[in-house]
């Protein structure tokens, strides 16, 4: 008998707090259940490889974030956006362009910003999504269902809690 292999995720981290990713690590149920392929916080892996599953949590906000995004879900089956900034461009809003880039230049001495897009967008206005996690972030027990549950959980969308959108 041949055992069925795990399933492959990554996790695409665009503009936002990498609390999404915190919450994640903390549903740690998914570790023997799933192969994790991407996640810049805790993989040395380079870039996103092919994939299941696709999360990816914070806004598109800069055009390397729009190049990212493109690049990695050509190489998925599934996508995920994961918590209120991937759904609707979430708090990486609250500060304009000019202020962003004020704020980016007194903090460190790097001047490669890359193209800041007039404001953070949310995933779903550039790439087909398939299912939206709510929350900011969203809990433990909503990664699980989106990781592990039913088929039809992974397969339908839902709505944004916080912003009505699905
Ligand atoms: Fe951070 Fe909340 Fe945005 Fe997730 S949704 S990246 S926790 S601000």
């Amino acid at each position: 008998m041949t055992l069925k292999q795990p399933p492959r995720f990554a996790v695409l981290q665009l503009s936002g707090c990498a609390g999404c990713e915190v919450s994640l690590l903390n549903a740690s149920e998914w570790i023997d259940q799933f192969d994790l392929a991407f996640m810049p916080l805790v993989t040395s892996a380079y870039d996103v490889p092919e994939v299941d599953v696709l999360l990816i949590s914070g806004g598109v906000r800069s055009d390397e974030d729009l190049h990212n995004l493109r690049q990695a879900v050509k190489r998925a089956k599934k996508i995920v956006a994961v918590g209120t900034c991937a759904i609707s461009g979430g708090v990486a809003n609250l500060g304009n362009r000019d202020e962003v880039r004020r704020l980016f230049m007194s903090q460190t001495e790097r001047h490669d910003l890359p193209r800041l897009l007039p404001k953070s967008q949310p995933v779903d206005s550039f790439v087909e999504v398939d299912l939206f996690l709510p929350g900011c972030p969203p809990t433990p027990e909503l990664f699980m269902g989106a990781l592990l549950g039913p088929e039809d959980f992974v397969a339908s969308k839902t709505v944004c809690q916080e912003c009505g959108r699905k």
